[in-house]
Formats: C-alpha cells, structure tokens, sequence
C-alpha cells in the first residue's frame, strides 16, 4: 500500500522513465518498513529527498568523423547525492543511454558507494555516442568534445568520473588528457587511469574479482566453496574478462559466455589461455564473441541468452535487465544456487522476486559489484598522497571490503534463518546516507 502510494509519486514526477522507477521501487520495497524502526524518520521526506538529484547536465557533444562529417552526440552527468563525500560513478558511452538509464545508475550508485565505507557520494554520465566501429582518432575527437563541457562541472573534490559500459582504458586516457590540458593541472579527477599515470594496480580486474570475492562469502555462510562449481558469465567485456580469470583461478569452470549479439558454449570450460584469447578479442580488436566459438570450436548460438545452459553458479556482467522472469525461472529449473550480479541492475524485478522466494543466495549488483569503485576509491587516495601500492596491497584491501560489504548485508538483511541481501544492502546504504543527509538539515 504505502509503496504503492510512494512509487505512484515517483512515476508522476519523472514520466517516462523505466528503469528509473525500477530501481527506485527496489530500494522503497526495503527501506520503507524500516523507515518505521526510528521516529527520526518521520516526517522528514528523506526518501522523496533521495530520489531527487541534486542536479543533471545535458549537454551537446559535437565531433568530426573521420570523412569530415560532422557528428551530434547528447552527453549527460547526474550528480545524484554528495551527503557522504564528492560525486563518484562511471561514464557509459552506448547507443541505449538516456536520462532514465543514467538517473537509476546514479541513484543505486549513491547506496553502493556508502556500502564500500569510502567518502564518495553518487553520480552516472555517459553519452548515446557508441565507440564500436569507430577508429581510435574517431573515439578520440569524440572524448576530447565531450571533455570540453564536462570539464568545468568536475574536480577532485568535486566529481571524480570513472568508466562504465563503451568508456574503457583508451576512452579514460582521452578523456584525462583532455581534462588535464584544460585545466592545466595534474590532479586525480578520473579514475580507471592507466598506470604510468596515476592508475591504480588492480583497478582493471576489480569489479570481476569482487564479484566472486562476494559469491565466496556468500558460499560460506553455508559451508560450500568456489572449487568445482559450473559457472556461467554474461558479456565478455571488461566486468566479465575478470569474473572469469578469478572464477578460474579459484577452481570453477566457466562454460558460457555472450555479448550482444549471442552466447557461446564451451562445455569443456574456458582456460586461461581462451581467456587471453578473449581480452585480446574483445579489448584490443572489438570483435565479435562469435570468432571465439570459430577459434575454440564450440557452440554459437545467436540471438540467445546463455541462461539456458545449466550451471551452479550464474555472474550476469552484460547490462541492465538482460535477467527476464522466464530467464529466473530457467535459472532455478536448472539448479542454479547463487547469482552474483557483476553487472548494474542485470535482473528484472519480477526475477529478483523468484530469487528471493526460492532463497538462492542472490547479491545484487550495488553489493556484489561495488569492487570496482572501492578501488576506484582507493585510486584517489594513491593520487592525493602521491603513492602507488602494489598489486598484493590492494587485492588484499578489496577482499576486505568485500568482506565489509557482506557483513553489513548480514547485518540487516537477517529474514527468519535467511539472509536477504537485496534488504541488506538496501538498508545498509540508506542508513549511512540519510544519517549524513539528516544531519545537515533541509538543504
Ligand atoms: P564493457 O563495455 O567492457 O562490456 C560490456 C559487455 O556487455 C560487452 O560484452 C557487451 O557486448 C555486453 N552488452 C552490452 N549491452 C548488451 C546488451 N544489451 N545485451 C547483451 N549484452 C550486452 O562494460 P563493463 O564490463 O565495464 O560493464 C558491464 C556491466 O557492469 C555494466 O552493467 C556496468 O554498469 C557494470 N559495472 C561495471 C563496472 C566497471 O568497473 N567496469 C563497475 C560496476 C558495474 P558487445 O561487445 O556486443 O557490446
């Protein structure tokens, strides 16, 4: 009732917009009831506040192609919430971004970011520009206009932006040097930097590795372990690469992967060496997860979801919602016991619902994927003291975190024996930011 109530002014103050509403009504489904717990919430408006940025930038993104056409791109930044530390969250280059996509991405951000125990506050951006099939001087131009705006709204202190979907290593470098030449100083405003140049060890692998750092804590709170498990990963880009080398590492066996346009199936498992094969394909050649299945001999199966294949362990690591109900249902018909969403919002609400019901362990993505913007948040503490760490020193503190993380799901989402980690995360990341946001008053 009350969230009926609650998500019927959502949907009338921002029409149109989908996924927004999804990710809103979430986070109300756990924060609601538990709002009821403390009279310092009543009264005060703070989940209305919440889903209200604090402001959005559009801007117009003008760039030469490499014909001397000239291109129009939308470029966007949702600064969501700073009550606990500077705007923090990825840039997602991709023909799909609108301001619905960018505004739920912003606001599960703002949660996941509390539950890192970091300073860093919640914000998304991105543009409609879609980098594949264009040349690397294409994507270049590109950056370089779309830093040209941005660059004024962002700052260390500010608004440390990162990469998302389409925005990897080569998309970073554009964008810092543009940002660096404007500004005329050599500061950390984005992070995912290369090496050479104030990136973090680890950053590239973080979000995949936490992933599976999460799904082994989950494992232990009933006593079973990665080793042995059959596994599936969707996507093939930067989050799922990751997933698998330490799913690999750790004893799985990875049968399925995809990208956008198909799945492959290589029921012997991938091997370090396939994945090798992967990076190079998908980081350095753009290509198509097709020419795998041709390289490997196995299966491609276009046009499908890998969810049909049966496994113990599912990693979605492609994008939003690619989890439908029926995909839910196929999922659990096969056995599958835990998901781990590598991926932002990878399961529609409807799934979620079956995942919860049939008491799989099921992290959401503002848990099992927060790795990657811890580190990212590690990277700015490297750059404002001016040190490196090693590659042990910050694998070591992201599996503490992830611990961390786990640990406050345990805390609040205890539900009669089970831990329900959608509420835990949930309530985790709302207390810490409306505690702050209650602090400093109406503003
Ligand atoms: P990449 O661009 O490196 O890879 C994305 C992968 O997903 C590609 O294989 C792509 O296929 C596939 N994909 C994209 N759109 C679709 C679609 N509509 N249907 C099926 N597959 C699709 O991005 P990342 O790996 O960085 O990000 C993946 C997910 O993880 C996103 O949801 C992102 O928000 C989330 N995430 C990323 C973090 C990071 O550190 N990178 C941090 C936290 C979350 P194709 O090659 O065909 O385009």
């Amino acid at each position: 009732m009350e969230l009926d109530h609650f998500m019927k002014g959502c949907i009338r103050r921002n029409p149109g917009q989908k996924e927004f509403h999804q990710a809103v009504e979430e986070v109300a489904a756990s924060v609601l009831p538990f709002m009821k717990s403390d009279k310092k919430y009543k009264g005060v408006n703070i989940l209305e506040r919440m889903t209200e940025p604090d402001r959005i930038l559009i801007f117009r993104v003008c760039w030469e192609d490499d014909n001397g056409n000239v291109r129009t791109n939308r470029g966007f930044r949702v600064q969501f919430n700073n009550a606990i530390g500077p705007y923090k969250g990825g840039l997602r280059f991709n023909r799909s971004v609108n301001l619905s996509i960018l505004k739920f991405l912003g606001f599960e951000q703002t949660f996941k970011n509390a539950l890192t125990t970091l300073p860093m506050g919640g914000a998304k951006g991105g543009s409609n520009f879609n980098p594949r099939g264009k040349s690397d001087r294409e994507v270049m131009r590109f950056c370089q206009s779309f830093m040209t705006e941005l660059y004024r709204h962002i700052g260390p202190n500010i608004d440390i932006p990162a990469g998302d979907i389409g925005c990897g290593a080569r998309e970073v470098s554009y964008l810092f040097g543009q940002y660096k030449r404007l500004r005329n100083e050599f500061v950390g405003t984005l992070t995912g930097k290369g090496l050479s140049f104030g990136g973090s060890p680890i950053r590239t692998e973080a979000t995949g590795y936490g992933s599976v750092y999460f799904a082994r804590e989950m494992l232990a709170t009933k006593g079973e372990s990665i080793e042995g498990k059959t596994c599936l990963v969707s996507g093939s880009g930067n989050v799922a690469q990751f997933t698998i080398q330490k799913l690999i590492d750790l004893g799985a066996k990875v049968v399925a992967l995809s990208d956008s346009s198909g799945y492959v199936h290589d029921p012997k498992g991938i091997t370090h060496e396939k994945l090798e094969y992967i990076i190079d394909l998908k980081t350095n050649r753009h290509g198509r997860i097709k020419e795998f299945a041709d390289e490997f001999g196995c299966t491609y199966h276009p046009g499908k979801k890998l969810w049909e294949v049966p496994c113990d362990m599912a990693f979605p690591s492609a994008t939003q919602n690619e989890i439908t109900e029926e995909d839910a249902q196929q999922l659990l018909k096969n056995g599958c016991m835990l998901v781990s969403e590598g991926a932002n919002m990878p399961t529609s609400i409807a799934g979620v619902h079956l995942f919860q019901d049939a008491k799989i362990l099921y992290a959401p993505g503002k848990a099992s994927n927060a790795g990657g913007v811890a580190i990212s948040g590690l990277e700015m503490t490297q750059n404002s003291i001016r040190m490196t760490w090693s590659r042990e020193e910050v694998d070591t503190k992201l599996q503490e975190i992830m611990k961390n993380i786990h640990a406050q799901c345990v805390e609040y989402g205890q539900k009669k024996g089970h831990i329900d980690y959608v509420k835990g995360s949930n309530i985790a990341g709302f207390v810490k930011v409306s505690d702050a946001m209650l602090a400093y008053g109406i503003v």
